[in-house]
């Protein structure tokens, strides 16, 4: 069975749960910042726009920490070590695996809601991504990965198309948006191509 899979950067929601996350941690030494959504990402599921207010941002660390959450398979988390470490030049950490807590899915228990791990797992002073084995979703959709723009969680289901994943999840911690060149990493779903590479537009950005 063939699912559309969508690489998503979680947008809904994202101004209630900046406010709750701000408001349970916060570290007076980080350097907040945050983007505004532009409007050119209609594929999204409800769509709004995230408050300037609500500021966030990773902290200026080049330390990605690697945990599994729930169910999940270890050798994974080396694979997502290489990739990281090749392509971003971060400096990986495998973390002990958390467990989930019912929070943390959806109503019928069958799916992990990336938004609700999120917030239940955020912690402002480590960049971590967390790779599990269970069902992944943001509202209805199915999707691999899940964070916000300038954030420092992300959540990944392991799958047929980690790197791109991974690296699309990054990307987005770094800034950058979905992009309309479907070869690039940042398209919003590019299982038709393998490039493991952003377009020269979004490398522009990257720079910055
Ligand atoms: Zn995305
Ligand atoms: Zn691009």
């Amino acid at each position: 069975m063939k699912t559309l899979f969508y690489i998503g950067v979680f947008i809904f929601l994202a101004g209630f749960a900046m406010k709750k996350i701000k408001s349970e941690k916060v570290s007076p030494n980080i350097d907040y910042s945050v983007n505004i959504m532009s409007e050119n990402t209609k594929n999204e599921p409800n769509y709004t726009k995230v408050d300037k207010t609500n500021e966030i941002s990773q902290p200026k660390t080049k330390i990605v920490y690697l945990r599994g959450l729930g169910k999940y398979t270890p050798s994974d988390l080396y694979e997502f070590k290489k990739y990281v470490e090749d392509s971003y030049g971060y400096k990986c950490v495998i973390g002990d695996n958390v467990p989930t807590i019912r929070e943390m899915y959806t109503s019928d228990g069958n799916s992990l809601e990336g938004s609700d791990c999120i917030l239940k797992l955020y912690d402002h002073n480590k960049f971590t991504i967390y790779i599990t084995d269970e069902n992944l979703v943001t509202g209805d959709l199915q999707v691999r990965g899940v964070t916000y723009l300038n954030h420092n969680t992300i959540i990944i289901e392991s799958g047929s198309y980690n790197k791109d994943t991974v690296l699309h999840e990054i990307g987005h911690t770094l800034g950058l948006e979905h992009c309309d060149n479907p070869k690039c990493l940042m398209a919003i779903n590019n299982d038709e191509y393998e490039t493991n590479d952003f377009c020269d537009n979004c490398k522009r950005k990257l720079k910055k």
